[in-house]
């Protein structure tokens, strides 16, 4: 039976707020900077709905949690309080903006950002599924763009899950990755047919499926040899490996 997302459709939201499913302070696990400690500022909402998704709990119908609407300056307050209110690691903290699919809320991130520097963090990752064309706030704002284009093991269209814009402005801030859950051959066929024309092959990285320990130390070794293979870049999900997916780490 063909997959549908039962995706809970965004609210109106006060203009001073932003949905915040869940804050927490942790490593980074994926990505470029996997290994870096971390405050990852989760928001609600997901305009897509694959099927393999972890984080049903931001846009599933069925499964969306409350969550709190904060204002710019209680998120920054939550963040300084998370961290231990140290000024002297602040800076070297990578604020993550993550989701569900952060870019819903482009306009009121910018903003944000600006409080949260003025407080003493610097560095803002934000994970994106790179269907939104960002603004130039955005494009100024964020530090690095750790971004995952969805392939259609999804459960979805390629041509719900491919805006080439979108891809073409974040690679051209040449402060971006691109990193492709794969679990197949097929993947990889879909990758280098329907991403690498608008993807330089040195931004790319490759990640294993699965959330559980198990899962990855199964799917890992296939990854690493076709990054090897291919000269990709390998992505680990440090936070499966370590606390396999719980919440809040
Ligand atoms: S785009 Fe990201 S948050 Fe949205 S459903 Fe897919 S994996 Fe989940």
């Amino acid at each position: 039976m063909k997959y549908v997302p039962k995706l809970k459709e965004m609210p109106e939201i006060p203009a001073d707020k932003l949905p915040v499913s869940e804050m927490f302070y942790s490593i980074q696990g994926e990505g470029r900077f996997a290994g870096c400690p971390a405050l990852f500022i989760r928001l609600k909402y997901c305009n897509l709905g694959c099927s393999w998704c972890d984080t049903r709990f931001t846009w599933d119908s069925d499964k969306i949690e409350a969550g709190e609407l904060l204002t710019n300056y209680e998120i920054t307050e939550k963040a300084i309080k998370l961290t231990g209110k140290r000024n002297d690691i602040m800076p070297s903290i990578h604020v993550v903006i993550t989701g569900g699919e952060p870019m819903l809320h482009q306009l009121k991130i910018p903003k944000l950002i600006s409080i949260m520097k003025k407080n003493g963090f610097a560095i803002f990752e934000i994970e994106t599924n790179g269907m939104y064309v960002p603004t130039d706030e955005m494009k100024e704002a964020i530090s690095w763009w750790n971004c995952s284009p969805k392939l259609t093991n999804n459960g979805l269209d390629k041509r719900v899950n491919i805006v080439p814009e979108a891809l073409r402005v974040i690679s051209d801030t040449k402060r971006a990755d691109f990193k492709f859950v794969v679990r197949n051959s097929e993947d990889i066929t879909e990758l280098e047919n329907d991403y690498m024309k608008y993807i330089p092959k040195e931004n790319i990285m490759l990640m294993p499926e699965g959330w559980t320990v198990r899962k990855q130390k199964e799917s890992m070794p296939w990854v690493m040899k076709i990054c090897r293979e291919k000269g990709l870049r390998f992505s680990p999900r440090l936070h499966i490996l370590s606390w396999n997916n719980a919440r809040g780490k």
